[in-house]
């Protein structure tokens, strides 16, 4: 068996890798860029390596920097996880010349996949059958023109050497076909320094099934079963589950054999997976299911098989490296329950997905998932790599507890001030043709805004943020656990706790807090069957992060009035929003009163007044009536007046 391992990666798949090798026994060292040096695998790594500066160009694609790692490290074998040098079979080979363990396949077997076209090739040769197209060498316009009509539209041009859902266009008529190929063809010459092309059928309603597949040195190949793919945004994967919704046990060992035969016939070792498209327009059949390519590496999704079949596809890499046999039979593997994973991604859904940078204040999930990250509270996301903060992973009996289990999940993950994709998340889980399993590859494009959070947080989410404030202040340290169902509260609508918002914190044991706006406590204990709705606030600065089903912002409220508007700690009043100054109600240099109206604010078509939080005078004043602000601009500083 190794004894040391050097992982070539960073981020949640350096950590898995780790986590693994750790639990075998075996030494491990970390790789890192400047922008790593504070990252969790270089923590929890036995030993870490400085291999350059952040971008990866200079990091951690640099083969050379990290066989010499390996070198002064003393480490026997290297695991290049996914992406960045993963599937590069110059690489593998300089690892296997300088005396080390590769964790992957041959590098003979990485080429012969990986180019698209000489894979088809070589899969149609192994009696797998390939989605209908054209591969030839042939790249002239016209001869490419003349093989899309014997096709027929719609039809994807695809770049041989693409990857990454990069270098791909749809074309549905003869009238774009030209421009369709020269951008294509643009991309995959900058993209990938090859600018051949070859065409494919384009799929109608299409889903994305792949099978993982494992070979060993002795000559076995076994299949770990199918995952399903299908929920994609851009071509980029979001949710992933095994086993595949609707497939028959016949269909399901007919793509399974495929694939292992698609394995064997270029000779695999180590963990690889054969991708599938199937045209589900009448279900999952056999015969409308097509070899699409092969993945040389560790699959991201692969957590969703080890779950299934109780599997540790990590512990198989380096069982088969170190030249041991497969440690299963087929016929001892079986499909247990359903799983599922979603990629928790640093992103903005209510901004066209834009990814969001920044330092993780808060990071917690709150349920007992299987959460694959490579981040902690406190740590940073950079530009530098991809935004994936982590993966949700469940397994329960049945699809729909894993759909249940998936989405309460996503919308128990507290994370600020980053924006994520967790409210799109569950969203989507929660969506009734996902849970019907009606899904194809453009479900989320189909379903548009939908899918979509709020841009900016409620009224509601507002109320409770203040609500969350109010307590922070009267009971400290206390957390706020649940709100009263907001039914409930309107059926109280004659008592006298008429307006009052409801919550529940944590200590003491159910305690309840009943608030009218002007900030009155009651307190009252908590009927053990009460219904409520999760939210969950924290303190910090001046404010609070507020978590409404993982869609997190700051609530900065004003300690005179209770209500959710400008913090007022040190007398620096923040816009609590993006909106519109629609009055100014002081000048510079006048003297005002605690609780005294300084600027009106127009936000979420609703008017926020920002008070003076002491007595004192206005030592700055920044807004202007009709002005634009942005959320967290210093509208007014009120320097206090001498005791
Ligand atoms: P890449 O190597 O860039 O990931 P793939 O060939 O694996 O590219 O395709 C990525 C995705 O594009 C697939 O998961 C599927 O959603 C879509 N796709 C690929 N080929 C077709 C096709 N012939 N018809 C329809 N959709 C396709």
């Amino acid at each position: 068996m190794i004894r040391s391992l050097l992982i070539a990666n960073r981020g949640e798949i350096a950590c898995r890798i780790i986590r693994t090798a750790r639990s075998m026994g075996i030494r491990t060292v970390a790789v890192y860029s400047d922008a790593d040096a504070k990252a969790l695998h270089v923590r929890q790594a036995d030993e870490a390596v400085h291999i350059g500066a952040s971008p990866a160009r200079e990091s951690y694609l640099v083969g050379d920097k990290i066989i010499a790692a390996a070198r002064a490290t003393g480490a026997e074998a290297i695991h290049p996880g996914y992406g960045f040098l993963s599937e590069n079979a110059d690489f593998a080979q300089a690892v296997i010349d300088a005396g080390l363990i590769w964790v992957g396949p041959h590098p003979d077997s990485i080429r012969a996949m990986g180019l698209k076209d000489a894979a088809k090739a070589r899969m149609i040769a192994a009696g797998v059958s390939v989605t209908p197209g054209y591969l030839g060498e042939d790249q002239s316009p016209d001869r490419l023109r003349a093989e899309v009509d014997a096709i027929g539209y719609p039809v994807l041009i695809k770049a041989v050497a693409g990857g990454g859902g990069k270098g791909m266009r749809r074309v549905d008529s003869a009238a774009d076909f030209a421009d369709a190929l020269l951008s294509c063809q643009r991309e995959a010459a900058s993209s990938f320094g090859d600018d051949r092309v070859l065409i494919e059928k384009y799929i109608l309603s299409p889903r994305h099934i792949e099978v993982q597949v494992f070979g060993d040195i002795q000559g076995n190949v076994v299949h770990l079963f199918e995952r399903d793919c299908s929920l994609q945004r851009r071509h980029q994967k979001v949710i992933e589950e095994a086993p595949a919704p609707g497939m028959d046990e016949a269909t399901r060992e007919s793509i399974c054999a495929a694939a292992v035969r698609a394995a064997k016939a270029v000779d695999y070792v180590g963990a690889g997976t054969i991708e599938f498209i199937a045209d589900a327009s009448e279900g999952l059949r056999a015969d409308r299911i097509w070899f699409m390519e092969m993945n040389t590496r560790l699959q991201v999704e692969h957590p969703v098989t080890e779950e299934i079949t109780g599997q540790d596809l990590v512990e198989w890499q380096l069982r088969v490296a170190s030249g041991e046999p497969l440690p299963k039979r087929q016929d001892e593997l079986a499909i247990d329950g359903w799983a599922m994973e979603a990629r928790l991604y640093a992103e903005d859904p209510a901004k066209g997905f834009l990814p969001s940078t920044g330092t993780l204040e808060i990071f917690r999930e709150h349920l007992d998932v299987r959460l694959e990250t490579g981040v902690y509270e406190g740590a940073e996301i950079t530009g530098f790599y991809d935004p994936m903060i982590a993966k949700i992973v469940v397994h329960e009996q049945t699809r729909e507890g894993a759909c249940e289990a998936l989405a309460r999940a996503c919308a128990s993950t507290d994370i600020y001030p980053v924006k994520t994709n967790a409210p799109f998340l569950w969203r989507a889980l929660d969506d009734p043709d996902f849970r019907a399993g009606k899904i194809d590859t453009g479900f989320i494009a189909t379903k548009g805004d939908a899918l979509l959070p709020p841009a900016e947080p409620t009224e509601d989410m507002i109320k409770q943020a203040a609500a969350a404030v109010l307590v922070q202040e009267y009971y400290g340290e206390a957390t706020i656990l649940s709100f009263w169902d907001k039914d409930l509260l309107a059926s109280r609508q004659n008592d006298p706790w008429r307006g009052a918002l409801g919550f529940r914190l944590n200590a003491p044991d159910n305690l309840v807090v009943a608030l009218n706006l002007e900030g009155k406590p009651h307190v009252t204990t908590l009927p053990r069957d009460w219904r409520y709705k999760q939210v969950v606030g924290e303190p910090v600065a001046a404010g609070v992060a507020v978590n409404d089903d993982g869609l997190s912002f700051l609530a900065a409220v004003s300690r005179t009035s209770g209500i959710a508007t400008g913090t007022a700690a040190d007398g620096a009043i923040l816009s609590p929003m993006p909106g519109r100054i629609i009055a100014v109600a002081v000048a510079g240099g006048d003297a005002v009163a605690k609780g005294q109206n300084l600027v009106t604010l127009e936000a979420m078509k609703m008017e926020h007044s920002l008070t003076a939080p002491f007595d004192g005078t206005v030592a700055e004043l920044n807004a202007t009536e009709g002005g634009q602000v942005t959320e967290g601009a210093l509208l007014v500083r009120i320097e206090k007046a001498a005791e």
